[in-house]
């Protein structure tokens, strides 16, 4: 098991103090917005009688995980086997492990947390897609007495993993219930990765159209075999509205709209969709001031550029800033519009281009309450699942 990284005295001691008594360049959670974020979620999923299983590979937190579990979801998603090992050590009991494991001393540590969930109350599933990953997973599931759920993961479109749609599946969830002692065919995983950020509501509505034709081919051929798909898991933040409108999908498992990003921010308004604000930040600092720019702290060591720079949280009064990546540590900030450049040692908020990644470049989150600008230290998480693996 993974140990929780130690939060630092220095980190521990701002907590009750103002914004501004926090260093840079450190990551910082508006708890207000991704609270806000989660009950938008929570109510889209409730009113369209969806289970929610949020993916945690966002925010690796279990601390994050507790308040979605509090907030209505069912359980949680998680990528990697360490962050299912991580998120479990801080107490989450219910966790899909949404992607393929064929290393045998991985599955393993699978066999071993499906029998502590179970112990304990809680469960854990699994993704597969090749004959071989079941006969590995069924194999390792024998050192426990433990039932592991398993999802066929179908490729719906994006050319990732996934079986092919119709036959391919039901051969699959064939071999999983001749594995019965062990394992227990689930339903389907069907996650379009490819479509999240198509930027026009248009594109992405017609990607998960024609997934789910895909996909409920699939369904028809496992009612027809005798093997119907209890759940049907996926969607991601940037089209659940569309797997819910098909009717296909009894299961969301968005992870981005907790926190938001750039790139999020960046597609087109889906108004089917809930309304999403950023709310994590690199909070950093004018370092150097030259002519026509204000040099800050971040560079791509402090957020993710993978798809794309951060923009600059302007707060009221202050005129728009474009950033220019400076390298490891720097960020270039020019006037985008006209007004004033911020002056050395002043404080510039940056809403990361990517979530995920960003946050897998911190050990902590600095959770803030009454916004970045004007609010108080909560608390401060550890992303315990960082580079977990
Ligand atoms: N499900 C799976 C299998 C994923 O890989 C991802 C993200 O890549 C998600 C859900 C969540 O997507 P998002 O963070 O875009 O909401
Ligand atoms: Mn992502």
């Amino acid at each position: 098991m993974k140990a929780p990284p130690e939060i630092p005295e220095r980190l521990r001691a701002l907590i009750g103090q103002g914004t501004d008594a926090i260093e840079t360049p450190v990551l910082v959670v508006d708890l207000d917005a991704a609270n806000r974020n989660q009950q938008r979620m929570t109510e889209f999923a409730a009113k369209h009688r969806l289970r929610l299983r949020p993916h945690a590979k966002m925010h690796k937190s279990a601390e994050f995980g507790r308040l979605q579990l509090q907030a209505g979801a069912a359980g949680l998603c998680v990528q990697t086997v360490g962050e299912a090992e991580a998120l479990a050590a801080g107490g989450i009991n219910d966790l899909f492990i949404t992607n393929q494991v064929v290393s045998v001393a991985k599955l393993r540590r699978v066999a071993a947390l499906a029998h502590q969930l179970k112990a304990r109350g809680g469960q854990l599933a699994i993704a597969v897609d090749s004959f071989e990953g079941v006969e590995r997973l069924a194999q390792a599931m024998q050192l426990t007495n433990a039932v592991i759920d398993v999802f066929v993961e179908v490729d719906i479109g994006q050319g990732r993993c996934g079986v092919a749609p119709g036959e391919a599946a039901l051969q699959l969830a064939r071999l999983i219930a001749r594995r019965s002692a062990s394992l227990r065919f689930a339903g389907l995983q069907a996650y379009h990765g490819g479509a999240q950020h198509l930027r026009s509501v248009a594109e992405r509505r017609a990607a998960i159209t024609a997934a789910a034709e895909r996909l409920d081919d699939t369904r028809r051929l496992l009612v027809a075999g005798e093997l119907p798909p209890a759940v049907i898991t996926g969607a991601g933040t940037g089209t659940f509205a569309h797997e819910a409108a098909s009717g296909l999908w009894t299961e969301i498992q968005p992870g981005s709209f907790l926190f938001m990003d750039a790139d999020y921010l960046r597609n087109e308004r889906d108004a089917a969709q809930p309304q999403f604000e950023p709310a994590l930040f690199v909070k950093s600092q004018v370092i150097s001031v030259g002519e026509g720019r204000a040099v800050c702290d971040a560079g791509h060591k402090s957020h993710a550029i993978d798809s794309g720079l951060p923009l600059v949280h302007a707060l009221p009064g202050q005129a728009p800033l474009a950033f220019a990546n400076g390298g490891d540590e720097h960020g270039v900030l020019t006037l985008a519009d006209g007004g004033t450049l911020p002056a050395l040692g002043d404080t510039v908020w940056l809403i990361p281009g990517h979530c995920d990644p960003t946050v897998n470049l911190h050990d902590h989150l600095v959770v803030v309450r009454g916004g970045v600008a004007a609010g108080r230290v909560e608390a401060v998480v550890a992303v315990d699942a960082r580079g977990a693996w």
